[in-house]
């Protein structure tokens, strides 16, 4: 495969060239792994800084709905957009319920647009590592936006908040008083909430949820990075178009202001320390569970359950295969 051209097609805007790219990058194979990484290498700095925002929600709160109506008001102002997604059950189910075409019907269709379902992969570990270098080669194909979609479960959100420069917690309209068993953590993550679905007769209770949030997200540490009102709800209405541009000014702003105050750039720098130390963690795992490493594990396990052995030597023994020894 010859690289630059390959490269070139990619800033070119080819976007079966990015399919291919992509493609490349999700695959498991060791030759498959050394071309995406010369690649990424190559490509590193080109292109441009897209918008990347992160996008999480229950499944049935909207968001492909959203992504839509969304993503079609952005291309209509003459941006491109990505769409991309983490899903971690999609090795498990052997399909993903993200970034499926069918779910975004004149989404798909656009030529200003690009959707890709996420990798199968066996654990979020791995999906999330493609997934991120998916939005490099997304950046690099000139994309103004890409919108990085995950479900509201597990530490799915924690791996899309690392790679997203804005992230946006989609919430269904709740009866009653009860804020909706949102994690702390995730509410702490987001910058903005949005409650979909403000429409007809959910339209009064999308708006009284919006107040519950707006009242919890006013309980929590002020952000240095963000200007005076943020984090913050709002309500909008995938299905009638409601609220989006109103959305997109507010994420302008808080965008704008990141920039301007540096501190855009240094969530970007946090964020590649994060992945260099996942991709270190991740490499030595993969390590251990290969060879002569696996094979002692699997030998010392039974030594160390009979006290045979104790855990720390027989942890040693294993760290020395690896040519690593902690004494
Ligand atoms: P996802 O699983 O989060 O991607 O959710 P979907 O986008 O597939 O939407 C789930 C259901 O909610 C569908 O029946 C949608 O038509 C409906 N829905 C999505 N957005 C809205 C909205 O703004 N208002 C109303 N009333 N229904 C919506």
């Amino acid at each position: 495969m010859d690289i630059a051209d390959f490269r070139d097609k990619i800033l070119k805007q080819d976007r079966r060239a990015l399919a291919r790219a992509i493609t490349l990058v999700e695959s498991a194979r060791a030759d498959h792994r050394a071309q995406a990484s010369e690649l990424l290498e190559a490509l590193r700095g080109a292109g441009k800084q897209s918008l990347r925002i992160g996008l999480s929600g229950t499944p049935g709160v909207g968001k492909s709905t959203f992504i839509e109506s969304f993503g079609m008001m952005l291309t209509a102002s003459g941006l491109r957009v990505a769409v991309l997604a983490v899903d971690p059950s999609s090795a498990r189910s052997g399909g993903s319920i993200l970034g499926d075409k069918t779910r975004m019907e004149f989404l798909s269709r656009d030529p200003n647009a690009f959707i890709r379902p996420s990798p199968s992969q066996t654990h979020l570990g791995g999906v999330a590592r493609r997934t991120r270098e998916a939005v490099a080669l997304c950046e690099a194909a000139g994309f103004d936006v890409v919108l990085i979609e995950t479900v509201g479960v597990g530490q799915s959100e924690t791996v899309v908040a690392e790679m997203s420069d804005l992230f946006l917690l989609l919430l269904a309209p709740a009866g009653g008083d009860e804020l909706q068993g949102v994690k702390r953590g995730i509410m702490e993550m987001a910058d903005i909430i949005l409650v979909n679905k403000a429409d007809g007769d959910l339209k009064t209770t999308a708006m009284r949820t919006c107040a519950d949030y707006a009242g919890a997200l006013r309980l929590l540490r002020k952000r240095p990075q963000d200007p005076q009102g943020f984090p913050k709800a709002m309500t909008v209405s995938a299905v009638e178009k409601a609220g989006l541009e109103t959305a997109w000014e507010e994420m302008t702003t808080l965008i704008n202001w990141r920039r301007e105050t540096g501190h855009w750039d240094q969530r970007r720098a946090q964020q590649a320390s994060f992945w260099f130390h996942e991709e270190v963690k991740q490499g030595l795992l993969a390590r251990l569970q290969q060879g002569e490493a696996k094979e002692a594990i699997a030998a010392l396990e039974t030594r160390v359950a009979t006290g045979d052995v104790t855990p720390s030597a027989a942890a040693d023994s294993v760290l020395r295969i690896l040519n690593i020894s902690a004494r």
